[in-house]
């Protein structure tokens, strides 16, 4: 893979530092860091990854423009303004959002979409677990799974408790059976691998709104 110069909102945080880690392995260079404290610029990035919060939004939007660089799109409680504002930068850069850069969470979304509907008339009951510092609840991808079975009024449960990276699972149930599928992340790292594949697809595409389902269908490895 060529080397990447890229920038990072919300260098400073959890996901920050696996970016970076994961990035500097893979020879990327880091040139423009951003965080609640403000942006430091040390070249032109050719990608932008946030992974901060919404508040970061107008900043993040307005370096992409500037620079025109694509952007990853990782911060999740984000509302249906700020979905907007990223759709219209899409008119201009690549911008692959996901609210879970993890392969297996976005093959279950997938899965999701295809056969929940054969299990409509089963009751569904979603959980998720994360570590106790985690803002938003319930998660960005229970949310997202939640979405891909249609059902968005299905009951959806929080814990947060201890550094649990990500645990979801959706349980169906009917009078004879139960049904669960589940999905772990070990480690932040997978996100931040996921980010890595979603940045060397988005230097390369057209401007236009990407999911991380794009990014796995164009290579079709997982
Ligand atoms: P964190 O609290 O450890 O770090 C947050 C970072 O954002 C810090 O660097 C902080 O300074 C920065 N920040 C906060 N407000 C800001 C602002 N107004 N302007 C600029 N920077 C600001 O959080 P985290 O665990 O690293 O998670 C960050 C985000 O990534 C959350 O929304 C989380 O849910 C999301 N996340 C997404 C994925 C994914 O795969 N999409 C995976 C894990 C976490």
């Amino acid at each position: 893979m060529k080397c990447m110069k890229y920038g990072v909102v919300g260098f400073s945080g959890r996901m920050g530092k696996e970016i970076i880690n994961v990035f500097t392995d893979a020879g990327h260079e880091l040139v423009l860091k951003s965080d609640a404290l403000g942006t430091e610029r040390g070249g032109r990035p050719d990608v932008i990854l946030d992974f901060s919060s919404s508040a970061a939004l107008p900043v993040t939007i307005a370096l992409c423009e500037g620079y025109a660089a694509p952007l990853i799109a990782g911060t999740t409680a984000l509302g249906d303004a700020d979905l907007t504002a990223l759709k219209t930068l899409s008119e201009k850069v690549a911008v692959v959002q996901s609210f879970n850069f993890a392969t297996g969470v976005t093959l279950l979304r997938m899965i999701m979409r295809d056969y929940a509907p054969l299990l409509e008339s089963w009751d569904l009951e979603i959980e998720e677990t994360h570590h106790n510092k985690k803002k938003d609840a319930p998660s960005g991808t229970a949310i997202l799974l939640r979405d891909a079975t249609g059902r968005k009024n299905a009951p959806t449960h929080s814990m947060r408790i201890g550094g649990v990276p990500g645990d979801h699972s959706l349980r169906f149930g009917n009078e004879g059976e139960i049904l669960t599928f589940a999905h772990r992340a070990l480690s932040r790292g997978v996100f931040a691998i996921g980010a890595l594949s979603a940045a060397a697809f988005a230097v390369e595409a057209k401007p236009g709104f990407y999911t991380f389902e794009d990014v796995l269908n164009k290579g079709r490895k997982v």
